[in-house]
Order: C-alpha cells, then structure tokens, then sequence
C-alpha cells in the first residue's frame, strides 16, 4: 500500500491551517474499524487544535463501550438535542471513514450531509468503487482496514511518535476486527511493521483481544448455537451457505446490536465452502452479509441482487421483501452466479 505523496500533501493543506470545525463520519452498524479509525484520526486533528465530532448513523456493538472517546461520539440516531445537526451544519471539513457512498449513512443522516455543500469532503476508506466525489480521496481497496490507512496517513503527516497508546489501542482494534484477527486477505509485510510500531506504545494486545472477542453475552452465544444448528442450509454440493435470522428469533436469545456480528463467517470453516450468506430481519429491510473464499466475488454479487457492495470476499446489500421471498432470491442468484461460472 502505497500512499500518493500528493494526497498527503493536499491534506496537509487542509489540516495544518487555523483551527476548524470538523465532522468526522462512518457508516451505519459501526463496527471496530468505523469506530478505531474515526477516534484515532479524531484525537489526531485534536492535537492540531481543530474542534472535532465524530458521528455515527446507529449505536455501535455493546463489545467496544472500552474503547477510550467512544463516549464521545454522537449516535445519530439517539441524538435528541441535535448536536450532530449543528455540527454538520457548522463544519468546514466533512471526513468520510470506512465506506464509500453516502448511502451506507442511511437517511435521514445522509440527507443531513448532503445539506452542507461548502464543506471540504476527504475520504479515507478501503471499499471498492467510491460513488461520491471528495476533495481529496484516499480509497486503497488493497488496504486490509481503514485504521491502517490512517495509520499510515498520521505516520506520514506527523511522523509515527505523535500516535499515543490511546490512538494505537483503537486503531489496533479496527486492524484486529477488519483481518479477523489477522486471518484474512492483505497481510503484508508492511501491515506488520506497522502493527510493530504500534506496538511500541506498550498496548496490550492479548487485552484488547479478550475486550472485544470474549466478552459477549450469554443471549449471543445461544443464538449462535441456534443459527449454526437450525438455520444454516447448504446449497450446490456444501459450497454454498446461507443462514436467516427473523426480528422474533432474535428476541427470543435477547438480541443486541453486534450480537450476530460474525455469523457469517462460519460456514466458511467448512472445507468446501466458497460463499456464505446470512440474512438479518429489521424493521423495514432485510440486511444481507455476504463472505466468500478465494476467486468468488461478493462484491459483485451484492451490487448485482441486494443494491449493495464492499470487497472481493466480504460484503453486504439489503432486501425489501419478505424474508421467505429474500431467501428465493438469494436461491436463484447463485444458480445465476453459478451458470455464469462466477462460483
Ligand atoms: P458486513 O457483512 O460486515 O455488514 O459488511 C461487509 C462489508 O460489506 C463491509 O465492508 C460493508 O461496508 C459492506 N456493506 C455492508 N452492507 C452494505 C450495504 O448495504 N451497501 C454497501 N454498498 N456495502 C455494504
Ligand atoms: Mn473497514
């Protein structure tokens, strides 16, 4: 991964001047990478004197209530006396972090942006085909996460010892999250020397890893038992899975925002499996994750049936019919997908 010195340059620009008013964004069901980048780049700008909110659309998962700022951040969705409103309304520089289309804000919070037109808009993400224009864009696909990449862009503006523990603690969290801790694709050298760096702050890792993958509740792992033993169906030979989970289900095992977060993961630990779906109910949609192995394209997949996207191997749509009809969909897609010898 390599940054264009001329980005970093155009942002220092924006950022090395007087004090501004600045809003960082990240998408809706925040997980550890929306969060660790937002706060980490967040406390960077601090330092810089400029005056940060950091927003997100809907509550973040109960796992990452530790991470030091999180209180800090405005949830849109809960934000009675509207202070993201004003800050949005205030702000001379929007940044966008961990995702590439302001549709992944949901309304009413991406109407909400769309309202200020004079801020400056920067980008820093790692989905592929970003669909809005920025004034200065950082969109590295081959980036494992978005914490990396600011990271890196904090490294290369002010050097690696202005990361403090607090910062290599969150953004380490959004490196562990996004890799599956350090499992999936894009493991290169340089990601390591930069997990060395941080590292370096004394943060402890084996902590941070126990605060965010063993501290569930007992609701989530029967509802995982659940949804492995009686709602994973296989499809062409055990090489596809998918999984659904409806609003009652979910009441009954006293669901929480994140509690299924992984799900789909698991079918792929079965030897032969290349594509994995699971379908969670909401009030007014049907959310659609999607992980694949090697060759299969998610990212397509997505874009084509569910009106969604993200990477290669993970990504996510919605569905506005039922979920009977959801799974139907799905069904055929991948005989579709299949006779097209995309699986
Ligand atoms: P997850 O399955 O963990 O929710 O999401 C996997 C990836 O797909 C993430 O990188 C996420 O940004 C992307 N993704 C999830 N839902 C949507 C969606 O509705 N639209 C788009 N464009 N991307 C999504
Ligand atoms: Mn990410």
């Amino acid at each position: 991964m390599e940054l264009s010195q001329e980005k970093i340059n155009a942002l220092r620009l924006l950022v090395e001047t007087e004090p501004k008013n600045i809003v960082i964004l990240s998408h809706t069901n925040p997980d550890g990478d929306a969060i660790g980048s937002s706060l980490a780049w967040g406390e960077a700008l601090r330092k810089k004197g400029h005056k940060v909110t950091c927003i997100v659309p809907n509550k973040y998962p109960y796992y990452l209530d530790w991470m030091t700022g999180i209180s800090e951040l405005v949830i849109f969705k809960t934000d009675s006396e509207g202070r993201a409103i004003k800050a949005v309304a205030e702000a001379d520089m929007l940044f966008c972090l961990d995702f590439h289309t302001l549709s992944r804000l949901d309304e009413p919070l991406s109407r909400v942006i769309a309202q200020n037109s004079s801020a400056k808009r920067v980008l820093i993400d790692h989905h592929l085909n970003p669909s809005e224009s920025f004034d200065v864009m950082f969109s590295l696909p081959e980036a494992s996460s978005t914490s990396y990449l600011v990271c890196n862009i904090i490294t290369a503006l002010w050097g690696a010892e202005s990361i403090s523990a607090a910062q290599a603690e969150v953004l380490y969290v959004g490196m562990m999250t996004d890799t599956g801790n350090f499992s999936f694709s894009n493991l290169t050298p340089t990601l390591y020397r930069t997990i060395a760096t941080l590292a370096e702050t004394g943060i402890n890792i084996p902590q941070i890893y126990n605060n965010v993958y063993n501290s569930f509740t007992e609701g989530r792992a029967r509802l995982f038992g659940y949804t492995i033993n009686r709602k994973m169906r296989f499809m062409r030979k055990g090489t596809v899975a998918y999984m659904s989970l409806t609003e009652e289900e979910m009441r009954r095992f006293w669901f929480q925002q994140g509690d299924s977060e992984g799900f789909v993961n698991y079918p792929l630990t079965v030897k032969k499996m290349r594509m994995s779906a699971i379908f969670i109910e909401h009030k007014d949609f049907i959310r659609v994750s999607l992980r694949s192995r090697g060759a299969v394209d998610v990212n397509l997949f997505a874009g084509r049936y569910f009106e969604g996207g993200g990477h290669h191997n993970a990504a996510g749509g919605k569905s506005f019919v039922s979920m009977e009809e959801t799974i139907a969909r799905f069904e055929a897609a991948v005989e579709e997908f299949a006779k097209e010898g995309l699986l």
